[in-house]
């Protein structure tokens, strides 16, 4: 079968082609496995600091791509509940063991033993991959497969950055960073908490324009003021001043959720910045982000099929998956990118 393989980590400012395409064996399901027929792949921040090095480092080489969406081919022994022809996504999270504390307590996500889909296990930057069955989710009729490839990361762990946010309704909202995780936010916080202001921080224009168009109250650029104070902020931006920034425009007690596997090295002399009186003290908060469960899935895609949620997305053949990570490192960013692969 056709695939993209990464084998060695490198910044793309080095190696703008980190990923070679090649021909590799079609994996077997084992016991409790799908073979899963890919037809698209989204392609996620999180496959950059991956490639590039910012996160633990995958075992190489590997099929990256962890938001997935097929069909299921075959199924291994002793799967029930999900057969051939069945169409199932594959999310960040590929396994995790299922009998430690923070997986008897539904966080599977802080699992020490979570296995991370296109990085300690092949993903959909390929024609099959195989997945285990308990952890592939069926797709809302009511969308494409390419709109539902977004979903299945950007989506599902933007639906998870609002949960931990803590907001209610009516509560104001900022969004610092707007790229595909933060444009599907903002149209589920219209619909969950539609008295909600949503300010955005975006660098770029037409980013902002993006925002207003989709319901933001107020849009900016980083540096700016929002008009009025916010409960909480969720960055997705890949460096932390526009973090610091986030803790002078939030209330007492507000908290800024931080959705990123990794902040870029070169900003980190910004965190040291940080002025306690004015940032941090009045019980304001930094949580992270870390993961996503099999309930955030399912639970986001559930909800997104009822609005619906439309993402936007761009797609990209197979082959040129490294052209559509250079674009997404270069933010060139209107919605999401998505590979098509069969
Ligand atoms: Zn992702
Ligand atoms: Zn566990």
């Amino acid at each position: 079968m056709k695939a993209m393989l990464l084998r060695r980590i490198a910044p793309l400012a080095v190696n703008p082609a980190p990923l070679e395409p090649a021909e590799i064996p079609v994996p077997e399901p084992a016991a409790g496995d799908v073979l899963i027929r890919v037809s698209v792949c989204g392609v996620c921040h999180t496959d950059l600091d991956e490639i590039e090095g910012r996160a633990v480092p995958p075992r190489l080489p590997v099929v990256p791509g962890h938001q997935v969406v097929g069909r299921v081919e075959r199924a291994g022994e002793g799967v029930s509940g999900v057969r051939a022809g069945d169409r199932v996504g594959v999310a960040w999270i590929f396994s995790a063991c299922g009998a430690c504390r923070h997986c008897r307590e539904g966080n599977e996500n802080l699992c020490a033993d979570f296995v991370a889909t296109g990085k300690d296990a092949p993903g959909g930057y390929a024609e099959f991959m195989v997945a285990r069955a308990a952890f592939v989710h069926r797709i809302p009729d009511a969308y494409s497969n390419v709109d539902a490839a977004p979903l299945m990361c950007a989506g599902a762990i933007g639906y998870r950055s609002l949960r931990l946010a803590g907001i209610r309704d009516g509560d104001a909202l900022g969004l610092s960073g707007f790229g595909a995780s933060a444009h599907i936010v903002l149209q589920l916080v219209r619909h969950m908490y539609p008295r909600t202001a949503v300010a955005v921080f975006a660098r770029e224009e037409g980013e902002r324009a993006f925002a207003r168009e989709l319901g933001a109250s107020w849009a900016g650029d980083f540096g700016e003021a929002p008009p009025g104070k916010l409960r909480a902020v969720i960055d997705t931006t890949p460096v932390w001043t526009p973090v610091l920034e986030a803790l002078r425009h939030i209330e007492p007690g507000g908290r800024v959720v931080v959705n990123a596997i990794r902040k870029e090295e070169g900003d980190r002399a910004a965190l040291q910045s940080l002025d306690y009186p004015s940032q941090l003290w009045m019980e304001k908060e930094i949580k992270s982000v870390a993961n996503v469960t099999r309930s955030d899935v399912r639970e986001f895609l559930d909800v997104a099929a009822r609005l619906p949620i439309r993402p936007s997305t761009e797609e990209f053949p197979l082959r040129e998956a490294n052209a559509a990570l250079l674009q997404l490192k270069n933010r060139k960013i209107r919605g999401a990118k998505v590979l098509r692969i069969s």
